[in-house]
């Protein structure tokens, strides 16, 4: 077993945590307050190669490995959790998808766009009645000549306002209930009508928006895989942006303990600093051992989704422990600036808030438990035997 980062892993970390400092850091407040960050940095991220880091050159991309596309979310949350999941729905659940399940036309046309930065990539799943009972969705895709006619309402989409490519669940058989009457097609922008920006608790720098579709037209080359396919594609795409989710946790948790241990180190009370007070020494200990051991769980996923190998209940355990104990520690690392962590004054306040969502989407904790514990007990295999 070897810990060490291989020295290209190295070098794509220290340029994300190099620019993550430089261009995002000092401006992460201000785009919160703002609710939003300019659209150049898409150019900058682009320009890096960040926004398709893990995809091969051939398609536009980086050529990186999916562990060297962690470390990047890592960075870039670190610095704003907005910035990260922006990259992280983008490059996870709409770029990857599509080059592991399109035609080789639809990679060719599909993925060096977004791999280059040129558009940008939404996920389509939520519906307003459909959050983790996802199958239940009702997005209907009518067949209509040689290909559908796609109505109906998408909730909470990031990025779904900036006109890329939308990867959009819709049902394709009424007659079906469920999961197995659902498809996945490719859509662009255009097709997609934002209806609300929804006002959130934080992660204010990404946008949010719900989405109509009104009888949109679209012809066979944008189904993605088979015709009723597209819950194996949701699910599939969910296995892995769930670690780049636990990546980006992780980096909200790393950004508040630096904050956390620097103060320590500087603050006075009582004619010392309040680092040589154990209460406070403790947090810090217990803050410095659940980051490290979310890391190990995340870049352990990483590694078995590279080697392309089962990361189902690793990624779900990655993203379980990482995402409570960034919402643990975040509230921790505001406790140790005391008043000065609940004012805008420090950024500990906003990591909090940030936090909090990764327990929410894709997949919220206790859907992790659940994913969990199916693998564990076999649950799905014992589902199979009985028929
Ligand atoms: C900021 C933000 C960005 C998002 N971005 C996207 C996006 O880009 N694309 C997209 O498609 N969606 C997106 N979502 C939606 C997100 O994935 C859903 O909110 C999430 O899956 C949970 O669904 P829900 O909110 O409807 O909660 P519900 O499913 O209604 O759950 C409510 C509560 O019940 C619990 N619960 C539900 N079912 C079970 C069960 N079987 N067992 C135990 N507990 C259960 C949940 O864990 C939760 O605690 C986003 C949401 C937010 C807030």
């Amino acid at each position: 077993m070897i810990f060490e980062l291989s020295a290209d892993q190295r070098e794509i970390q220290s340029l994300a945590r190099e620019f993550a400092r430089a261009e995002i850091e000092p401006n992460a407040s201000e785009w919160d307050r703002a609710h939003g960050f300019p659209r150049e940095l898409f150019g900058k991220l682009a320009k890096l190669g960040f926004l398709g880091v893990c995809i091969p050159d051939e398609y536009g991309g980086a050529g990186a490995d999916f562990l060297s596309y962690i470390l990047v979310l890592e960075e870039l949350s670190r610095a704003d959790a907005g910035v990260g999941v922006t990259v992280a729905v983008h490059t996870s659940a709409v770029t990857l998808p599509i080059l592991g399940f399109g035609t080789d036309e639809q990679r060719s046309r599909f993925v060096p766009p977004l791999a280059r930065g040129e558009a940008i990539g939404a996920f389509a799943l939520t519906e307003p009645e459909a959050g983790s009972d996802a199958g239940s969705l009702r997005t209907a895709a009518v067949p209509q000549g040689d290909g559908w006619s796609i109505t109906g309402t998408k909730q909470w989409i990031t990025n779904g306002g900036f006109g890329g490519t939308v990867l959009l669940f819709a049902r394709t058989d009424p007659e079906t209930p469920g999961a197995k009457g659902v498809s996945a097609f490719v859509l662009d922008g255009s097709d997609v009508r934002v209806t609300r920006e929804e006002e959130k608790l934080g992660l204010n720098s990404s946008s949010t928006v719900d989405l109509a579709l009104e009888e949109v037209k679209v012809g066979r080359d944008r189904l993605l895989l088979e015709e009723g396919k597209g819950f194996t594609v949701a699910m599939s795409t969910l296995d892995g942006g769930r670690i780049g989710i636990a990546a980006q946790a992780l980096g909200i948790a790393q950004a508040a303990y630096d904050v956390a241990r620097d103060y320590a180190l500087e603050r006075r009370q009582f004619g010392k600093a309040i680092a040589d007070f154990q209460a406070i020494q403790w947090k810090l200990a217990d803050m410095a051992t659940e980051i490290d051991a979310a890391r190990l769980l995340v870049y352990r996923a990483a590694w078995l989704k590279q080697e392309g190998r089962p990361h189902t209940e690793e990624g779900a355990k990655a993203k379980l422990f990482a995402s409570e104990m960034a919402r643990r520690q975040t509230a921790e690392a505001i406790q140790i600036l005391g008043g000065y962590g609940y004012t805008k004054e420090f950024p500990v306040e906003r990591y909090y808030r940030d936090a909090k969502i990764t327990e929410i989407y894709e997949g919220t904790s206790e859907i992790q438990r659940l994913v969990i514990a199916r693998s564990i007990l076999g649950l799905r295999e014992r589902e199979l035997a009985q028929g």
